[in-house]
């Protein structure tokens, strides 16, 4: 059975969510080959981590070499990796997780293997024959790669992880970095303040404001503190400068898919339902009754957020004790 490359998404080597549902997919289409581009001292928690969801072989390339610099020596690692694995056994699919790193190193390798790529998928399925949510959601799109390996980038919440026994041999594979590809170094980076909530990607619940908030998301941001949840928001809301466009939600932002979804203050332009229509329990707030986010919740409130959410929440910690 021909390998399916799978690029670990992790931060300094504790794996992100969309690594296993990435490896989900790739069960569907061959044998699941996790690839860690990280520090090589980090390759066996790694491994142990991502055999639970089928890993047969974690690929470990020690990040060195590399992380000084930008996505092209990733590419190139990811490129030399795939002719070795392809002249051993065959590579049926390179799998990407769909962030801004992952699609610029796709785009680099696609060139550089001479293979078709199709980003922002939200299903894969045996072919590899993938799904796209295109023009906000309005058109599907059914695409397949009909050159060389396909590269596919597949967008966060696509697939429910699932656990499979895998192997998890770790083959250590060191790759050859150019000078081109060290044209670009970086100088220093800054974390981003923690907030002490779950990653947006990955959160469980989400509850999301939007310009109903009229700029003020405390009442918003206690809800979701209450509830262990993330916080999210419109674009109205981030185009107003109430919120960073790291928190928005929708077609030109995140999608998510958590077990809840509380929107508050969001209308439901198609736009917004794009980024969080799959999730599982929607729940909306909003003053006007006729708002067309009505139309996909489970539960409904018609009524003013300033005051059904600190309720909620004054409930919500009532229970928790
Ligand atoms: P509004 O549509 O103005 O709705 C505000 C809602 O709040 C109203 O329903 C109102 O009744 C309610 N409200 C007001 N006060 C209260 C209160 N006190 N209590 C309760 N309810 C109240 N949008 C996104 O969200 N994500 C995207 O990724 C995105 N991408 C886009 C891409 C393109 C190409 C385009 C053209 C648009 C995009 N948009 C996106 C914008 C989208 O079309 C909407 O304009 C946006 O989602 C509206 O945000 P909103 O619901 O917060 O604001």
């Amino acid at each position: 059975m021909s390998e399916v490359l799978v690029l670990v998404d992790h931060v300094d080597g504790a794996v992100r969510k969309p690594t296993y549902e990435l490896l989900t997919i790739a069960k569907r289409l061959g044998e699941p080959s996790a690839v860690f581009i990280g520090d090589a001292g980090k390759a066996s928690e790694v491994a142990d981590k991502v055999k639970k969801y089928g890993a047969e072989k974690v690929y470990a390339v020690d990040d060195a070499q590399i992380k000084g610099y930008l996505v092209a020596p990733k590419a190139e690692a990811l490129q030399q990796l795939a002719e070795k694995v392809g002249s051993d056994g065959g590579v049926a699919a390179v799998l990407i997780p769909s962030s801004i790193e992952g699609k610029e190193i796709a785009g680099r390798l696609a060139i550089k293997l001479g293979s078709g790529l199709i980003t922002d998928a939200v299903d894969v399925q045996e072919g590899p024959v993938t799904t796209q949510s295109v023009f906000a959601g309005n058109y599907t799109v059914t695409a397949k790669v009909t050159q060389g390996t396909p590269i596919i980038t597949v967008k966060p919440n696509s697939a429910a992880p699932e656990e499979a026994v895998g192997a998890g041999t770790v083959e250590e594979f060191s790759s050859e970095v150019s000078d081109a590809a060290k044209g670009a170094q970086i100088v220093a980076t800054q974390p981003r303040k923690a907030t002490g909530r779950p990653d947006l990607n990955e959160a469980a619940i989400v509850v999301s404001g939007g310009r109903g908030t009229g700029g003020d998301f405390t009442p918003v941001e206690e809800l979701a503190d209450a509830l262990g949840g993330a916080v999210g928001a419109s674009r109205a809301a981030v185009d107003s400068g109430w919120i960073p466009h790291s928190f928005q939600i929708g077609q030109t932002g995140k999608t998510v898919s958590p077990q809840l979804y509380i929107a508050a203050g969001i209308s439901g332009a198609i736009q917004h339902r794009a980024g969080m229509q799959t999730s599982k329990t929607i729940v909306a707030i909003n003053k006007d009754e006729e708002a067309p986010i009505f139309e996909l919740v489970d539960f409904g409130v018609v009524g003013d957020l300033k005051t059904v959410l600190p309720a909620a929440t004054e409930d919500v910690n009532k229970r928790k004790g």
